[in-house]
């Protein structure tokens, strides 16, 4: 019986809403024998999904999603199989939080001066866990009747050029991939075909990424199409990249991102777990 991997996954951690614990839970009745926890920026959560996947006989992968800031753009990079108490690796992602707790701030005034009240108040009650995103905001705003759903509110106040957007300054990506190098993990650009790029772009990003000792791309991701998993893949085999597959669930109360749910990769694809 072949086992059914996902490894891209957040926790209340960072902008999920599930805990560790109840997302493990969730997963292993879902089928999942094997999850990456990947939280933003953030490793806090391993160790209690380790202690619950050991209850259900799953196996939990330690990750990070790294944010990253590469020409203008940011790009997230997974870090899979990392060891979470590597020192070098957590101080890179403390600075990363003390950004987002800058940030967070800072959007909130941003949104203050626009007449919404307490943005930054709201979204920190949302945020049980180590840090504060976007999707806190976007929670709060929508709670408060300022958008229909969470699409809605990220187009109307979240992105660049609307009142609540910071320009991110997150790591640059030799410094994350030296993070994760140094935590023994290995390091998969996270759903490649979302960053808007043209494909020369992309194939800058992933040629850099390659020489700089990166080891695979999500080509089954919970956002990508069918099309794009075939795109996804071809650009994998032509770098010779490993090929990952994550759902980048957050919760349940997103239905179209569904736990043991993922399709098998693409014929001729070579899979980053059996690698770890
Ligand atoms: P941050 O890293 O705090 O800037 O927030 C990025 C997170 O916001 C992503 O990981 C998603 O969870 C969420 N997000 C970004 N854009 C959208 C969108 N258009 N709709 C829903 N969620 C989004
Ligand atoms: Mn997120
Ligand atoms: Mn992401
Ligand atoms: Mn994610």
């Amino acid at each position: 019986m072949s086992l059914k991997y996902d490894l891209h996954s957040h926790s209340t951690v960072s902008d999920g809403t599930l805990t560790p614990a109840q997302l493990v839970n969730l997963a292993a009745d879902a089928g999942v024998n094997v999850l990456a926890l990947t939280d933003h920026d953030n490793v806090s959560g391993v160790a209690e999904a380790s202690a619950a996947a050991e209850e259900r006989d799953m196996r939990i992968v330690p990750g990070v999603e790294i944010s990253v800031s590469w020409n203008g753009h940011t790009v997230h990079i997974l870090g899979l199989n990392v060891d979470p108490e590597n020192p070098i690796l957590r101080q890179g992602l403390q600075a990363l939080c003390d950004y987002r707790h800058w940030r967070a701030r800072e959007i909130g005034r941003r949104l203050g001066r626009k007449g919404i009240g307490n943005a930054y108040e709201g979204a920190c009650e949302l945020a049980t866990g180590a840090l504060v995103g976007r999707l806190h905001f976007a929670r709060f705003l929508v709670q408060q009747g300022y958008a229909k759903d969470i699409k809605e509110v990220f187009r109307k106040f979240l992105v660049a050029g609307k009142p609540g957007y910071v320009c991110g300054d997150w790591a640059a990506l030799d410094e994350a991939l030296g993070w994760i190098e140094a935590a023994g993990g290995m390091a998969v650009i996270a759903h490649p075909a979302r960053y808007n790029m043209t494909r020369g772009k992309l194939r800058r990003l992933i040629g850099e990424f390659r020489e700089l000792g990166g080891r695979g791309l999500e080509v089954v991701s919970g956002s990508h199409s069918k099309d794009e998993y075939f795109t996804m893949a071809r650009h994998a085999k032509d770098f010779g990249l490993l090929s990952s597959a994550g759902s980048d669930f957050h919760g349940p109360e997103n239905p179209w991102v569904n736990l043991g749910k993922l399709p098998e990769l693409p014929p001729g694809c070579d899979p980053v777990w059996k690698h770890f």
